[in-house]
């Protein structure tokens, strides 16, 4: 491992920052420090996570997982209004203190 991720006390978290579009937190993780590569699929290294709706998509590159982060509307369902909120999900935590990126 040649690099540890982390942001916001989030393990394998490259980024965090709410999307200006939709004023949800957005994070990118990297698959296998954060514990999401359950998936079991080698090419996804990184994902995408709407933190407030507990969506996540993958991403085979740093580079597509940071494009996504600024329209979670593309991938999160909740956010571009066509699902509903899953009634088990929670936010991890409810962290005000991550500013708004500009
Ligand atoms: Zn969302």
């Amino acid at each position: 491992m040649s690099r540890s991720y982390e942001e916001g006390g989030r393990a394998g978290c490259f980024q965090l920052r709410r999307a200006r579009q939709t004023g949800t937190l957005v994070g990118v993780y990297h698959s296998e420090q954060a514990g999401l590569d359950e998936t079991g699929d080698p090419t996804t290294k990184w994902f995408t996570v709407c933190e407030d709706h507990g969506r996540l998509v993958g991403h085979p590159s740093l580079h597509l997982a940071r494009w996504h982060a600024s329209d979670p509307m593309g991938w999160c369902g909740v956010c571009a209004g066509t699902e509903e909120p899953d009634e088990d999900v929670t936010p991890r935590e409810h962290d005000d203190t991550v500013e708004v990126s500009p």
